[in-house]
């Protein structure tokens, strides 16, 4: 048991070194106090209703989506610096309410998460959203702390198990399970952060497809209201809600104020 807390709380110390690297692009700050009223404005109005439509009306509309939003998406790669801007969207036919990102451009949109969003620009929002991970290079990030926390782990675990004299055969057991461990709390920790500019980068990438800001950010309202909700891993692994609707307001002023529609680069 202490083995796994030194475990869990070295590698918190990991991560929390690598985030604190910051991100590439200059976030809009959100205040405590911002973020309090936003969720006054989410409690006033509950509703969360639900539109559900059929697999060929989800496909076709990530198809038309597809096409505005990756056509007018190179120079933001640009300014970010990264090769990575090939995108392949996949519909998910299953109830889970969530929406990933992988390797090599995958982005998988859940039906249940689908059924919440109303519009095409809402639906626009998250494919945009799960494109800023891509485009800043969150998924490598994300993988190397997951290898990081599966070395540490297994290193850690391995280790205690030696010194507590156990067998071989029991420390090399600990071993693989302390890799588990670590590798599942790199999964986790896709950072706060690094969601908050897969969202500043995503109304960018919306602004410049010509797909409305205002409506697009009906997304964060039904994301806040379901982070009441027991629902998949965005509850786990991104901002609260209000915060990111706070958020997505200042990144529509920001857009609408920027000459050039791009991303402005965070200080090194
Ligand atoms: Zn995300």
């Amino acid at each position: 048991m202490r083995a796994l807390h030194i475990a869990c709380s070295l590698m918190a110390a990991c991560f929390g070194l690598q985030g604190c690297g910051g991100t590439a692009f200059t976030l809009p700050p959100v205040s405590e106090k911002e973020a309090l009223l936003a969720a006054q404005e989410v409690e006033a109005d509950p509703d969360l209703p639900q539109f559900p439509r059929g697999r060929t009306y989800y496909q076709e509309a990530i198809d038309r989506i597809d096409i505005k939003l990756t056509q007018h998406v190179g120079p933001i790669c640009a300014r970010a610096e990264t090769d990575k801007c090939r995108f392949i969207f996949h519909y998910v036919a299953d109830d889970e309410v969530n929406a990933f990102t992988d390797e090599g451009g995958h982005i998988y949109l859940h039906r249940g998460l689908l059924d919440y969003l109303e519009s095409d620009e809402e639906i626009a929002a998250a494919m945009a959203h799960e494109m800023g991970h891509q485009i800043a290079g969150h998924v490598e990030e994300s993988k190397s702390s997951i290898l990081l926390g599966a070395l540490i782990g297994g290193l850690l675990m391995g280790g205690a198990a030696v010194a507590g004299g156990a067998t071989q055969e029991d420390a090399d057991q600990m071993a693989n399970q302390g890799m588990g461990l670590g590798a599942q709390i790199g999964m986790l920790s896709f950072s706060k952060e690094q969601e908050r500019e897969a969202d500043l980068l995503a109304a960018y990438v919306l602004a410049r497809a010509g797909i409305d800001l205002e409506r697009a950010g009906g997304t964060f309202e039904v994301l806040a209201k379901l982070d009441g909700k027991t629902w998949a891993s965005w509850k786990d692994t991104h901002p609260a809600g209000p915060e990111r609707i706070v958020a997505w307001r200042k990144a529509i002023a920001e857009v609408e104020a920027s000459s050039d529609r791009l991303p402005v680069m965070a200080a090194p």
